[in-house]
């Protein structure tokens, strides 16, 4: 199943700014055919106009507001209420990729000034939309399309919402079985997350009987949507090679260890991609059957396709180093 992902529809969608632009996404542009994108503009949507004037946030005692200086418009009630109501009705969404630097749509950092005359910022909050975004759906993955180009950003964002589309579609038709096999498959992924987590996880999955299904599963969801909120650090993935060593050592030569915990001292030190050492797990798993971690989504969290090419030389300088 496609991950359901509402995106600021301005970039790629349609020219909606506010200068009656749209603006051009690489990143947007490349995953679009893996990915079921929900466009909406909510300053089209709450009846602004393209092109309109420039609206900022405005704070007024304590509150923040969106307002219009050309034309001294509060539009502050009228997009709160659209965004509560249409956040409310949304169904089956796993993520969000909103425009940053809008006053509607920025995530985080945008400049709340004193009052509508040029003046020195006053704070710095959420634009109106994406605040209720957060409000609403606290832990789903959300990101701004700018950071989407750090490629570990994005395959942070990518694992997080395959694994949580993959679990929307197992709602369908759920049985018990199937959540052993949903836990079983994405052991060494969510293990890498967040190993708690994930133990925390394993004992739902076992006393669903005691609990019943729907509240075993409800509870899984949450846990599923906390996990990814963090990105996992090197020494985690660390961690989860070496348990895959574990299967292969008895079957290995006395060089080939050698080399892949060269590769493991390696990745540690920045030098080699993590990448590097799938490709020598994959190569075992391969050649010895390995079928349990064949099944490992840990190995490929989401199509191949999204790999892309524009920054993998950068892939590892951005990799977290904890
Ligand atoms: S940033 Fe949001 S509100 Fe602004 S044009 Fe894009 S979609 Fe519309």
């Amino acid at each position: 199943m496609k991950p359901r992902i509402l995106v600021s529809k301005c970039l790629e969608f349609d020219a909606c700014r506010y200068d009656g632009q749209k603006i051009t996404d690489k990143v947007i542009k490349q995953i679009s055919n893996h990915i079921e994108f929900l466009p909406i503009c909510p300053e089209v949507q709450i009846g602004m106009g393209i092109p309109r004037e420039p609206i900022c946030l405005v704070n007024e005692n304590g509150a923040v507001r969106l307002k219009q200086p050309a034309t001294k418009t509060d539009f502050t009630d009228k997009m709160n209420t659209f965004s509560n109501s249409f956040l409310t009705d949304l169904e089956d969404i796993d993520g969000f990729i909103l425009k940053g630097r809008s006053p509607s749509c920025g995530i985080n950092g945008l400049k709340v000034y004193p009052s509508m005359q040029k003046s020195p910022v006053a704070f710095k909050d959420a634009g109106l939309f994406a605040k209720q975004v957060n409000e609403i759906y606290p832990n789903h993955p959300k990101e701004e399309e700018g950071r989407l180009a750090n490629q570990f950003i994005r395959e942070h964002f990518l694992t997080s919402i395959y694994c949580l589309a993959s679990f929307r579609a197992l709602l369908d038709k759920p049985s018990p079985a199937d959540l052993v096999d949903f836990h079983a498959k994405n052991k060494y992924l969510l293990m890498t997350y967040n190993q708690k987590l994930m133990r925390e996880m394993g004992r739902l999955v076992s006393s669903q009987k005691k609990l019943g299904l729907e509240s075993a599963l409800e509870k899984y969801q949450r846990s599923l949507r906390l996990i990814f909120k963090k990105q996992p650090s090197k020494a985690a993935n660390i961690n989860t090679q070496m348990h895959v060593l574990g299967f292969f050592s008895e079957k290995l030569s006395p060089n080939e260890k050698a080399f892949f915990l060269d590769s493991l001292t390696n990745f540690r030190n920045g030098v080699k991609p993590l990448s590097v050492l799938n490709g020598l797990a994959w190569s075992w798993i391969v050649r010895f059957k390995e079928e349990y971690l064949r099944r490992q989504t840990y190995f490929q969290p989401f199509p191949e396709a999204l790999l892309l090419p524009m920054d993998s030389a950068k892939r590892e300088r951005t990799y977290k180093n904890v």
